[in-house]
């Protein structure tokens, strides 16, 4: 078990259900040492790093840790989008994405 980084989210969608709730997410990407971040902060470099600190725009998956208390679905997955370092949008979502064989990771670099 490796270590990684998580993404907080408040009041977001089941997308399952729609139910509101709080999400924890775990993402490998950046600076992986158990990084605490919100939407819009700035990813942290120059220790674990996972993935391309020069890239401009990136798709990162993420999983989260928590249970929707509603549906108590488990597998939800998250889309991390980032633009220059920066957590700019994330989606919740039932499907994982099925990154090709020879990926670095749980990451696609879309412009680098
Ligand atoms: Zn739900």
């Amino acid at each position: 078990m490796g270590s990684f980084n998580t993404l907080k989210l408040k009041n977001c969608a089941c997308p399952s259900c729609g139910h509101l709730q709080n999400w924890t997410i775990q993402f490998k990407y950046g600076d992986c040492w158990q990084h605490e971040y919100c939407l819009f902060d700035e990813l942290k470099w120059n220790g674990n790093d996972i993935g391309v600190q020069a890239a401009s725009i990136v798709l990162i998956e993420g999983i989260n840790e928590n249970t929707c208390q509603n549906c108590l679905i488990e597998e939800v997955y998250a889309r991390i989008f980032v633009d220059d370092n920066k957590i700019v949008a994330v989606s919740l979502v039932e499907k994982n994405i099925l990154f090709p064989m020879n990926s670095d990771g749980d990451y696609v670099v879309i412009n680098g």
